[in-house]
């Protein structure tokens, strides 16, 4: 069984007389600084002076600095910015104020794990990975509920990183829900791994490829819509309640038959070698460098994918029918937020 830390294990008293510096004020950013502020540490927030996210953070009364001056003061030094900007941001705001004493702090293992950041052996490396978006984190701590969380620790240098990780998770509220041991690489390559075959990548064609197969044989792209897309939600929530075994309880027997049948055909042994291969693309480091040079080629690839996939025709029955049904939607900024995202 995995290892698993629960309140008990972390102590705030760790923490005590130390400085923790957050670089960056995005979805986990925010949550961390605040939830690590109302725990009652001391916290800095770095952000550049041309940086949109300064206000917010000034707004809650945060100190926010030059994202060096943030790492020359920080005892625990925590890199929330996105992973593609953090080796660079590293080499020219943080490197030169790492030794002995300091911790670096991550929320995923990517720059570690491939290397694109090589801390000095002097320095602690450690990761508290929240398993939720920021904002949900955040919600979720001021009801005092805590989100679970991954910890991992890469260097040792202090003899001290786990219980500086564990204090640090005890802070961001984590240690409520149970904090479960991992390494840099086990969280890097499974997340990847995760994101890719099932979560975003798996999901997105599998509704994409049964919608089109729908609409060529010349049904109804919204009646396509409601079967291959909107209702996955109710399947994954039943999932997400209970396992896969709940949800078959929960469904017709129809459908449970069908699943046992038709499932292992869609996904067929030829989708588990593409698995394999995907995963050795992951492992071998050649899916972070191909993502590293499309970053340092100004992501043009990823633009054109980007607006080419919002303009499937599923984006456009979709945006009909949803408003269709308001209530769905979660509130109009996040709505006016996803369409600004997807005309990017
Ligand atoms: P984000 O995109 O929400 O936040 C970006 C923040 O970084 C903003 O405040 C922005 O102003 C700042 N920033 C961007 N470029 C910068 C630069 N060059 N210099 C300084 N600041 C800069 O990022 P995020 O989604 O919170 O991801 C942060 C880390 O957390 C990543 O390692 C990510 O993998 C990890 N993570 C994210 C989630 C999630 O739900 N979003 C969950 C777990 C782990
Ligand atoms: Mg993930």
């Amino acid at each position: 069984m995995a290892k698993v830390y629960y309140e008990k294990d972390g102590d705030l008293k760790n923490l005590a007389g130390k400085t923790v510096a957050i670089i960056g004020y995005g979805s986990q950013g925010h949550a961390h600084a605040l939830n690590l502020r109302d725990s009652g540490v001391k916290v800095i927030v770095g952000l550049p002076a041309s940086s949109a996210s300064r206000a917010k953070a000034q707004k809650e009364k945060l100190e926010v600095v030059e994202p060096a001056e943030a790492a020359r003061r920080g005892d625990l030094i925590v890199v929330l910015i996105p992973d593609p900007v953090q080796a660079e941001v590293y080499k020219y705001a943080i490197a030169p104020h790492l030794g002995a004493g300091k911790t670096l702090v991550f929320a995923h293992g990517f720059n570690i794990h491939f290397k694109f950041i090589v801390p000095p052996p002097s320095v602690d490396v450690i990761m508290i990975a929240p398993k939720s978006p920021g904002h949900r984190m955040r919600e979720l701590f001021k009801e005092g509920i805590g989100v679970p969380a991954l910890l991992a620790v890469e260097q040792d240098a202090s003899g001290k990183a786990v219980e500086t990780a564990l204090a640090y998770a005890r802070g961001v509220g984590s240690l409520k829900a149970g904090v479960i041991r991992t390494t840099f690489k086990e969280e890097t390559e499974t997340d990847l791994f995760g994101e890719q075959t099932v979560l975003c990548g798996g999901v997105s064609a599998l509704i994409a490829r049964a919608f089109e197969t729908l609409v060529a044989a010349g049904y109804q792209p919204e009646i396509a819509y409601f079967e291959c897309l909107h209702e996955l939600k109710l399947i994954v929530d039943l999932i997400y309640q209970g396992g896969i075994k709940y949800m078959r309880y929960s469904v017709s027997d129809t459908a449970e038959y069908g699943d046992y049948t038709r499932g292992p055909v869609v996904i067929d042994a030829h989708v588990e070698a593409t698995m394999k291969k995907i995963l050795a693309d992951i492992q071998s480091g050649a899916f972070a460098k191909e993502w590293m040079e499309e970053n340092r080629q100004g992501r043009k690839r990823f633009l054109e994918m980007r607006a080419g996939a919002a303009d499937h025709p599923i984006e456009k029955v979709g945006t009909e029918l949803r408003n269709m049904m308001p209530w769905i939607q979660t509130s109009k900024e996040e709505a006016t937020a996803a369409q600004a995202q997807a005309r990017r």
